[in-house]
């Protein structure tokens, strides 16, 4: 796919290896990937004079990246000695390129699978889970994915809350998606990609799909758009115990469920019936989140606005339920300036990350990242060796 002119004498003292060398640290701005390694160098013609065109393919025409793939091309190749000036033209992929890039993507695959749900996936995917609305599922995940993404972490939030899909607003990812054929690459806000079901829908019209249209939806997403190597993937699922939350554990069997609750006891016995439905789904619960949980008053002491306890009852109900430790993670406080920091699109872990509230969410993300995973319900890719 990659056409490079070769002059056999570099001319001007620059060598097409250099303007190569150059060209291979410009990565594309969706992919995340060298230009170089996704044939999207079409040409480059280097002058007398010192001036060097590079021709770019582009995935798609009307390219929403074209400007910033352009000033990066022209910035790498400025920097190597000789060049005296950078002439970018761009063209567009036909569709044979796309899809052999498409494939190339998905690792040789034509088809698109699923790749958390391989057996040798390294992903962590985290469903977050409530039993009912408004506890703050959606701000503990996208404060969950920002400071694991703040640690170095590659993180990705797929928003499946077809009532809620807040997610782009917390995070003020406005971007919508590009579409490379039928891949779709995530828009990115502080370092986590970012899907929502908001993003396929007009305006603010609510989601009234059923459970066959979601379970596509939901496949579709996981699927077709291009993830990368992500360190830990997190759901963002709608309230309660619908078809969104099986969809997800038949779609990745491997996915731990995260409850969050209020501790009010109401909340809880929500809650708890949410995290039930792992016993069926066979998913493994990784904890409870409490949010809510107090409001520091100026004199340090703790107003608790939603009553005590209700974290741990479920933590405790279900360990008992599940045969297993379900561990209370962490309690939030209330603090307003996690939901102004939700509407003004930056999470209060990077906004303030000193508050209460943000090092009780970091801590809970920490534990979710450095815990070991245990071998139960894992392969363990080992083939018996015959005597
Ligand atoms: P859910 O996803 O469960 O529906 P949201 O995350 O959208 O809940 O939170 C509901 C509202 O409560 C939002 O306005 C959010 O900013 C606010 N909120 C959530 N957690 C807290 C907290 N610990 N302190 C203050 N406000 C919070």
């Amino acid at each position: 796919m990659t056409t490079t002119s070769h002059t056999t004498q570099p001319a001007a003292g620059i060598s097409h290896d250099a303007v190569r060398a150059a060209l291979s640290k410009v990565d594309d701005p969706e992919i995340h990937k060298p230009i170089t390694e996704l044939g999207m160098v079409k040409d480059v013609a280097i002058a007398a004079d010192g001036t060097v065109a590079v021709a770019i393919w582009l995935t798609v025409a009307g390219c929403p990246m074209r400007d910033t793939i352009t000033n990066r091309v022209r910035a790498a190749v400025t920097e190597v000695p000789g060049v005296r000036q950078v002439q970018v033209e761009l063209d567009v992929m036909s569709d044979e390129q796309r899809t052999e890039l498409r494939k190339s993507l998905r690792g040789g695959s034509a088809e698109p699978t699923i790749p958390f749900a391989e057996p040798g996936s390294l992903t962590r995917v985290y469903c977050v889970a409530s039993g009912k609305g408004g506890v703050g599922k959606s701000s503990v995940t996208v404060n969950l994915a920002a400071s694991m993404a703040a640690k170095g972490l590659s993180v990705g939030v797929l928003d499946a809350d077809i009532y809620g899909h807040s997610v782009p607003r917390m995070f003020g990812a406005s971007g919508r998606p590009t579409k490379v054929d039928d891949m779709i690459m995530p828009p990115q806000a502080h370092g986590v990609k970012i899907i929502s079901i908001g993003m396929f829908t007009q305006g603010n019209v609510p989601v009234t799909w059923r459970g066959p249209m979601l379970h596509r939806a939901l496949q579709q997403f996981l699927a077709d758009v291009f993830w990368g190597d992500l360190d830990v993937l997190l759901l963002d699922l709608p309230p309660g115990t619908g078809d969104v939350a099986i969809s997800c554990a038949q779609l990745i069997p491997n996915a731990e469920i995260l409850l969050v609750t209020t501790p009010q006891q109401a909340a809880a016995e929500v809650a708890e019936r949410a995290g039930s439905i792992a016993l069926q789904t066979h998913q493994r619960l990784v904890g409870v989140v409490e949010n809510m949980s107090w409001l520091q008053m100026p004199d340090g002491t703790r107003m608790e606005i939603f009553g005590a306890g209700g974290g741990q009852a479920v933590s405790d109900s279900l360990s008992t339920s599940l045969g297993a430790s379900v561990p209370l993670l962490g309690q939030i406080p209330l603090d307003p300036a996690l939901r102004e920091a939700g509407d003004d699109g930056t999470p209060l872990v990077l906004s303030a990350p000193g508050t209460a509230a943000a090092k009780a969410l970091s801590g809970v993300a920490q534990r979710l990242t450095t815990r070991t995973r245990g071998l139960a319900g894992m392969s363990l890719n080992i083939s018996p060796v015959r005597r």
